[in-house]
């Protein structure tokens, strides 16, 4: 039987690297449901290469145009957010990999959990957001996450079989991104051409930003906590520029594993959506020859202050990585218009955070007021 796979966000970086492994991949796996956001072109291009049942165009305005392209074809045509927190919870779809960008990709993920959905989870923004609840909801619906997120695919394939060894602590890497050697003056003037400018990974426009400033290691720190069960102290993040290693559990007798390749998010997207099974690929293999020195930094944090306010809001719990993310997303698009600098990203955030009101155990809907009230301050911030 053929995994029937919702792809949401099937436009975006993850989004498109997920259909070209199904592509190549197509006795095992069928795609059931797409979605976008704005970019109807690709998404009707998508739905008629890849025949799925349904589409869903988040933005409403865009239906028509879907509609009308699609109409000679036997695909069913849905629109805005709220049809994509339906479409996930329908009997034809096994797998919901969720490749939204930021807090988008919550309901989605939490309804097609609540359905009891395998999730293929990219969208670490939920995890940050909301782990506890998601956590909770998961037990709750026997529903499932393999994670996307190289890092955390790489801490997962090294846990295999290891079901009753403890974890001493994990050491997720970090490629340092394009600012790794600046100082802080340089930072000062970085203008968004430079940030958008990753030494490793090609991605999406938010996640390089979060990548340049560290933001991204940050929620990859908070992510790791939900997805493994760790706390802060068994968190630790080390810069290895090559971003061949792809991350390391260290067990109770000091034995580490790794897991490494070069760095290609088709590796992690398959094996979330094919495990437990491993399937053979054509992707590029690594040849050590290649890379004779790998090397490996402690994390300036200093420099790169994001990280450590990810881990104090990991320390404080709460709503306060829900704050921290709204936060996030409100000066990365700031910047991203040019209407804040580089450094501002932080600032804006620590603010936010300092004045948005602390709630110690969060349902859904205080999550969603956290997101709102933390969302407006940040606004306020930018002149
Ligand atoms: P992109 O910006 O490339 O793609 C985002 C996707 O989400 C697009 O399909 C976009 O549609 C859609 N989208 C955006 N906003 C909304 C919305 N409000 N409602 C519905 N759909 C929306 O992002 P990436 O693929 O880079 O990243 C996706 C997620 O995966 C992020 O959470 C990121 O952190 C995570 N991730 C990404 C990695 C990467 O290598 N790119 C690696 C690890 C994790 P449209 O195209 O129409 O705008």
């Amino acid at each position: 039987m053929k995994k029937r796979i919702a792809v949401l966000g099937s436009t975006g970086s993850i989004g498109t690297q997920t259909l070209q492994v199904i592509d190549a991949q197509k006795e095992f796996f069928e795609v059931e449901v797409l979605t976008a956001n704005n970019n109807a072109d690709l998404l009707i291009e998508q739905a008629i290469k890849y025949k799925p049942n349904s589409v869903v165009i988040a933005n409403k305005e865009k239906y028509d145009y879907v509609s009308k392209a699609l109409n000679n074809y036997p695909v069913k045509i849905y629109a805005g957010e709220e049809s994509i927190a339906q479409i996930v919870q329908f009997d034809n779809i096994d797998i919901v990999l969720t490749a939204i960008v930021g807090i988008a990709g919550l309901l989605p993920t939490i309804k097609a959990i609540e359905a009891g959905k395998n999730i293929a989870l990219a969208n670490k923004e939920t995890l940050v957001v909301a782990g506890e609840l998601i956590n909770k909801l998961i037990r709750e619906n026997k529903a499932s996450i393999l994670p996307v997120d190289s890092e955390h695919s790489a801490i997962f394939q090294c846990l295999s079989g290891e079901i009753n060894n403890a974890v001493e602590k994990i050491y997720l890497t970090a490629s340092g991104g394009p600012f790794r050697k600046k100082d802080i003056d340089f930072l000062k003037t970085v203008t968004k051409e430079q940030a958008l400018k990753h030494p490793n990974w090609d991605m999406g426009t938010k996640i390089t930003i979060d990548s340049a400033t560290m933001m991204n290691k940050g929620f990859e720190v908070i992510e790791a906590k939900w997805l493994f069960g760790l706390n802060s102290q068994q968190i630790d993040v080390i810069v290895h520029p090559q971003s061949i290693i792809h991350s390391i559990v260290q067990f109770e007798d000091g034995a580490m594993k790794a897991q490494m390749g070069l760095p290609d998010m088709k590796l992690p997207i398959q094996y979330a959506l094919s495990y437990p099974q491993r399937l053979k690929s054509n992707f590029q293999r690594f040849n050590f020859l290649n890379y004779p020195n790998l090397t490996f930094e402690k994390p300036d944090l200093n420099k790169f202050k994001n990280l450590a306010i990810a881990y104090e809001a990991l320390e404080k719990g709460g709503n306060v990585a829900c704050a921290l993310n709204a936060a996030n997303e409100i000066a990365v698009d700031a910047f991203l218009k040019n209407k804040i600098q580089f450094l501002d990203i932080t600032s804006i955030i620590e603010k936010t955070i300092g004045k948005t009101y602390f709630i110690k155990e969060n349902t859904y809907k205080d999550y969603v007021e956290t997101n709102s009230e933390a969302r407006k301050i940040a606004k306020s911030l930018i002149k």
